[in-house]
């Protein structure tokens, strides 16, 4: 029986990742890349719970660039309280995207570097992805649940290729957007939706540190620096609004007036919040977003990659086993993400004082100890215990619904 033809757009984690799979389970893969370089602009920091990841990929040692035993939350009084963390790693980001990539070629994907995902058409009744927009939400991979369907379920995927300066149609019986924060495919499938983003800005920059992570959460966003050794440090800040003019006094902050000097490197893009009113992630069963082109991005923290790794296997499964992918991402992290946007939401309508407080209150004993067992991929399994423990946080919880 002839393979499943599977087209992706994007070589970030979600699509390497996927391809990876997918290519395993014996599907002909192919993966379109708009950049020249796999992995490359980077817009991250690379911080990661090693756990997540190493239950999924063996990470080879040098991608690893630093591992960190330690945070801080700094409020904006300064007060703050200093937890134990498991086990996070900063990574080599560019590195973790060419190896899944490497991995997935050996199992057979073919990549497409500068290779642009354009639009698609379904390609059974020649209608283009805007007209059939009436049909999102209908039938999340459903109807193509009968085992014969899928071989004659095609979409006609429209790529660029930058160097030939050419369009060309590819045939697929699925198009998986892993094209990140501003997923095309999730336009041209109409699942884009009114998805609103934080914009991250970073440098890599000289700061002598004691190679602990400081956060420092505020009115203005979230702000971070993350020590890649003990003299350089990933230097950067998220916010909804003025994010060039907070990154600027942050790090003058922490870098001093001539900070622009010292820079080595930028690294800045969007990062979306998760929204669960985009309420299917599949159009007509053959167009699945996977990663930040589904917004799957832990909202207090901002991060992604996990949410990817994990989003790329609940692809697989759906695809290889014809089960409906909605159900099989939301069951693995619906849930973890759903609690992680309420937290964000109380969190954007904090003052200073507010940060003051929640600082005070997790810098007892007893909540450190919580804190420090605080899971971040898996809030669900973290939130009831804490508000047991610390009914007081109910005022800072009230906040993500009023
Ligand atoms: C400043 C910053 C710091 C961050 N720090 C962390 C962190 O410390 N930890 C963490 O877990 N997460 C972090 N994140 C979030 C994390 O980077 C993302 O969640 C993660 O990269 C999502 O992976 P992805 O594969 O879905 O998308 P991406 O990594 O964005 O990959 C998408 C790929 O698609 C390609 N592409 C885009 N459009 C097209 C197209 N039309 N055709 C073909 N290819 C296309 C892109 O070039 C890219 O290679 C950070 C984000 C930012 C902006």
């Amino acid at each position: 029986m002839e393979s499943k033809k599977i087209a992706i757009a994007g070589a970030g984690p979600a699509g390497g990742f996927s391809a990876y799979l997918l290519a395993k389970a014996g599907m002909d893969v192919r993966v379109f890349e708009e950049h020249g370089t796999i992995g490359e602009p980077v817009a991250c920091t690379g911080v990661i719970t090693g756990d997540v990841l190493s239950q999924r990929l063996q990470l080879p040692k040098e991608l690893i660039v630093n591992r960190i035993a330690k945070a801080r939350i700094i409020a904006p009084n300064k007060e703050f309280v200093e937890v134990k963390l498991k086990n996070d790693i900063i990574i080599d980001r560019a590195g973790l995207d060419r190896h899944i990539s490497e991995l997935a070629k050996d199992a057979g994907a073919k990549f497409f570097a500068n290779h642009t995902f354009e639009t698609f058409e379904d390609g059974n009744n020649g209608g283009s992805g805007s007209e059939k927009e009436t049909q999102i939400g209908k039938s999340p991979i459903g109807p193509i649940r009968s085992k014969a369907n899928w071989e004659t379920r095609k979409v006609m995927v429209a790529v660029k290729d930058k160097i030939k300066n050419e369009t060309k149609t590819v045939e697929a019986n699925y198009l998986v957007g892993a094209d990140g924060p501003i997923s095309a495919v999730a336009k041209s499938a109409g699942l884009f939706g009114n998805r609103q983003f934080y914009v991250g800005l970073q440098a890599t920059i000289p700061v002598e540190n004691d190679n602990i992570i400081d956060f420092y959460p505020s009115e203005e966003g979230i702000a971070w620096v993350v020590p890649e050794n003990e003299k350089i440090a990933r230097v950067g800040i998220a916010a909804k609004k003025e994010a060039s003019q907070y990154f600027k006094r942050f790090l003058t902050a922490v870098a001093g007036k001539d900070y622009e000097k010292k820079i080595a490197g930028r690294q800045a893009g969007p990062i979306p919040l998760y929204d669960p009113r985009l309420k299917s992630k599949t159009k007509d069963g053959r167009v699945l977003l996977v990663g930040d082109a589904a917004t799957m991005v832990k909202a207090p923290t901002l991060g992604g990659i996990n949410q990817s790794l994990i989003g790329a296997e609940a692809v697989a499964e759906a695809i290889t086993k014809n089960a409906d992918y909605e159900k099989l991402w939301k069951k693995r992290m619906g849930m973890d993400l759903y609690l992680s946007l309420l937290m964000r939401k109380a969190m954007e309508r904090f003052s200073n004082e507010d940060y003051n407080r929640l600082v005070e209150t997790f810098a007892r004993e007893k909540n450190k100890a919580i804190l420090e067992s605080y899971d971040r991929d898996q809030p669900s399994r973290f939130a009831l215990k804490l508000l047991m423990r610390e009914p007081k946080l109910l005022l800072f919880a009230k906040k993500a619904w009023f």
